[in-house]
């Protein structure tokens, strides 16, 4: 960075910049900060978690020593000054972790009511004792935090309802915080990106720095919109011939949108409507509770293993060619319905030509490539019809980066959400756009800091 500004701005990298998972940012501003996103490494908490049954008394240390949320200890002196935790959305790898961190800062969780709603089931169903306010703020709506710092929520597409970038106001200028997003002009489910928003921002000149998703900025594209996905869904759920065959979907039980879809397709197929699994229980009883959705007259929603295991022989005696079950395991986790319906933990005779549509990609990650391996090889031993890919992501691709650069044309661009190669991808469309990257982009790494002229 120059010398030659006083620096006002300092941004720490916690977690999210060398890796896939475990997003959190503090932004701090003359002895004031804001934390954006608390989240868990995923991977790493499935492995811990299944030799065990019960995480919430693990130590933070332990949780950190096993990778699975950010080591806050650069910012733990800072904890005084936060004064406000804002998970962006209610993906676990941006809300997952405040459950067992937010305790160590006298703060109150901001987010949207969506994302408010399943940080509560996640508190009530895994018992945590939880000290932190949690406070609602409504997308495109602006909270003063203090007398210098207003957060401001602006409504943004990706792959769970209510998903935010953060406009945090200071007195030089915008931190903008686009983690995650694409720009989908046709989503099925919710509003646009508010783009006139974004646009505003860059007549005023205001936005110092953009500290933006670029898990896919590699990849030489626009993200397909929503839409795609559901004609891909359409076109297998409603192209093909189903008669006779039981029809079994998977996909993320936080994908709200995606659900809509499956289920407004299982409607036109006139079969009985099951969802099978605990995740999904939680995401969509979320929704609901929030009255987004109301699954409730066409949809069967079970939850826990013996209820499951009922509801399955249910199904089979009464013909299970009359039914679409929506099922967790989309990336062959072993405690899934679908993995355990499959490997006979739950009682249940695939057929022949019986259809399993995966609605999802696989995550590209050692585990969840093996855990699908497994999964499909047991599918293919039933000879069941396997329909993979029936997915477009919820992450920005270059040109949808590209888009957002010029929109608010940020002073500077900090790559968050993904290893070196990922945010390298950034560094270079910055560089292709006329950045001076060595002084304006800034590839952090964890627990990295910096202090930003404005
Ligand atoms: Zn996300």
């Amino acid at each position: 960075m120059s010398q030659n500004f006083q620096a006002m701005i300092e941004i720490f990298a916690i977690g999210g910049y060398d890796e896939v998972g475990k997003n959190m940012t503090m932004v701090r501003v003359d002895g004031e900060a804001v934390i954006l996103d608390m989240g868990l490494h995923i991977e790493s908490y499935v492995n811990y978690t299944e030799s065990r049954e019960d995480i919430t008394e693990t130590s933070v240390k332990t949780l950190i020593k096993h990778n699975i949320v950010p080591d806050f200890s650069k910012v733990s002196q800072y904890s005084d000054e936060v004064k406000a935790i804002i998970p962006t959305h209610a993906h676990l790898d941006h809300l997952g972790a405040v459950p067992f961190l937010a305790k160590n800062f006298n703060a109150p969780v901001v987010c949207t009511p969506f994302t408010r709603e399943v940080l509560l089931s996640i508190i009530k169903d895994d018992h945590f004792q939880f000290p932190n306010q949690v406070k609602t703020l409504n997308i495109n709506s602006k909270l003063k935090l203090t007398k210098n710092l207003s957060v401001e929520f602006i409504n943004s597409t990706h792959s769970t309802p209510q998903t935010v970038m953060v406009a945090l106001h200071t007195k030089y200028g915008v931190v903008l915080y686009a983690n995650d997003f694409k720009f989908d002009e046709f989503p099925t489910f919710g509003m646009k990106t508010n783009i006139e928003k974004l646009r505003k921002f860059s007549q005023s000149h205001k936005v110092v720095a953009l500290v933006v998703d670029s898990t896919y900025s590699n990849r030489e594209q626009k993200t397909p919109s929503e839409s795609v996905a559901k004609e891909m869904l359409r076109d297998v759920m409603l192209g093909t011939d189903t008669r006779g065959r039981c029809v079994i979907v998977t996909t993320f039980s936080s994908h709200i949108a995606r659900l809509k879809s499956i289920v407004e397709f299982g409607k036109q197929m006139r079969r009985r409507i099951v969802f099978l699994g605990r995740s999904l229980h939680k995401y969509v009883t979320a929704a609901e509770n929030i009255n987004l959705i109301n699954f409730s007259k066409d949809v069967k929603m079970v939850k826990y293993g013996k209820q499951i295991k009922r509801e399955l022989k249910i199904i089979e005696k009464e013909g299970k060619h009359k039914y679409l079950l929506v099922v967790t395991g989309h990336q062959g986790e072993p405690g899934s319905t679908l993995s355990k319906m499959a490997s006979g933990v739950y009682k249940f005779s695939f057929s022949p030509e019986d259809f399993v549509i995966f609605s999802c990609t696989t995550i590209p990650t050692p585990i969840n490539q093996e855990n699908r391996k497994v999964l499909e090889d047991k599918l293919h031993k039933f000879r069941v019809r396997i329909f993979k890919d029936i997915h477009v992501s919820g992450h920005a691709s270059k040109e949808d980066l590209r888009d957002l650069i010029n929109l608010v044309k940020p002073r500077h661009i900090i790559p968050a959400h993904g290893d070196i190669r990922m945010r390298s991808g950034l560094f270079q469309l910055a560089a292709e756009m006329g950045y001076d990257t060595e002084r304006f982009v800034h590839l952090l790494g964890n627990g990295q800091r910096i202090e930003l002229d404005t």
